[in-house]
């Protein structure tokens, strides 16, 4: 099948050069082009400059990859329940964590393959330093999207460099509103810098902050409700999103799972909502209160309503391995490759053919579904 490429990926300049080279190769880094000269007398010359780019990644059932999450570090200072264990750490050693040069040439081999949205995760992605260098260089690269997911506790005094890098999107995770309820969650007292990252986001540019909460029967599901009240009276986007098999004390069971459905329901009861319209490659079911209160309302909802069939990610973990799907059984391992001396050439070629055999979707509702052996934070969410 053959790649499409996207409006900003193609285009045409007119150039007249009257000594030196053309100054316009610079405004078209990481294209591919053809030029054409015209020099009517020894001093004009007129030039025609078309640049497009391929977008080669695809997979067999043809879907366009165009979304990498980069995992930029597999340490965090939370504990969630639903996602870490509570015993001591197990970090991969530091030189098995791709350094930020490996980080930089990988993110300039996907751009290149076609990929437009980054999104940077970990881990905490803030407890490394050098992430706002990071963003930067990908800033420049030219990614269409570049957002970051966060625990939200160094954010209050990040928030600004971050914007300065040139972040355009920020998601902070947030599962209570009460503090107390918080501390279990998290095994931290981090409420406070949590909230204070929050406001800091709806102060700047940055804003406004899009917060993910991880329903979990029994643990925040009477919260379905305040978080809603939080959205209309701080103007956030609020994102719900179901509990998945990815917890590292496999605690998972579809009886902790609090449907989109039943969020729906819940909120809409109390104020009625109306369906924004969404990419369809977007996880999120999209909502608005029907009153005009400010803030937003999303659904995610892996379980019980799977988007696979229009996924357009894939996902690169902090130490170097590419998985297609958040429940792959296996990881492609990109980073020996790297550290063999691979050309840029050789990486985009195993990048195209782990991407073309993507898994058409996830198991977890079917029988026999095994969890992946790694969990949420050491994929990168
Ligand atoms: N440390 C950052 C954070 O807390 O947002 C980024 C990494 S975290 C692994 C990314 C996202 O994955 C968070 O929004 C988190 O709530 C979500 N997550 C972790 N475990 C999950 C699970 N078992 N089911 C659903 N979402 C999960």
């Amino acid at each position: 099948m053959a790649a499409r490429a996207m409006p900003e990926d193609i285009g045409l300049r007119v150039w007249l050069e009257t000594a030196g080279p053309p100054a316009v190769w610079k405004g078209v880094p990481h294209r591919k082009y053809v030029y054409f000269r015209w020099a009517p007398d020894s001093t004009l010359r007129v030039g025609f400059f078309v640049f497009w780019s391929e977008m080669s990644l695809q997979d067999k059932f043809g879907r366009q990859i165009t979304d990498l999450r980069i995992s930029v570090t597999d340490r965090c200072n939370f504990r969630c329940v639903y996602c870490r264990s509570a015993d001591p750490e197990n970090y991969r050693d530091h030189d098995q964590i791709l350094s930020w040069k490996e980080l930089e040439r990988l993110a300039k081999v996907f751009y290149e393959l076609g990929i437009r949205k980054v999104r940077m995760t970990g881990g905490e992605p803030l407890v490394r330093s050098g992430a706002e260098e990071y963003v930067k260089y990908l800033s420049d690269l030219g990614f269409a999207d570049l957002s970051m997911t966060t625990n939200g506790h160094l954010l209050a005094e990040r928030c600004e460099g971050l914007m300065a890098a040139g972040l355009h999107r920020i998601n902070i995770s947030l599962d209570s509103l009460n503090p107390k309820k918080f501390e279990k969650i998290t095994r931290t007292k981090s409420f406070n810098s949590v909230m204070h990252g929050i406001d800091a986001v709806q102060k700047s540019k940055l804003g406004p902050a899009k917060i993910n909460a991880v329903l979990v029967r029994g643990i925040n599901d009477d919260e379905v409700e305040a978080f809603a009240e939080f959205a209309r009276d701080r103007g956030v986007i609020m994102r719900f999103i179901e509990f998945m098999p990815l917890d590292a004390d496999r605690h998972w069971s579809r009886e902790r799972v609090v449907a989109a459905a039943e969020v729906f329901e819940r909120i809409n009861a109390r104020w009625p909502l109306v369906q924004i319209p969404h990419e369809k490659s977007e996880t999120a079911r999209k909502y608005r209160f029907a009153d005009g209160a400010p803030g937003e309302i999303g659904l995610i909802a892996p379980v019980t309503q799977p988007f696979c069939g229009h996924c357009s990610r894939i996902r690169l973990t902090a130490d170097g391995k590419l998985r297609t799907c958040l429940f792959s059984k296996d990881d492609h391992d990109l980073r020996t490759y790297l550290r063999d001396g691979a050309s840029d050439e050789e990486l985009e070629t195993f990048i195209k053919s782990v991407v073309n055999g993507k898994e058409e979707g996830h198991h977890i509702n079917e029988p026999g579904f095994v969890q992946p052996n790694r969990t949420m934070v050491f994929i990168g969410g």
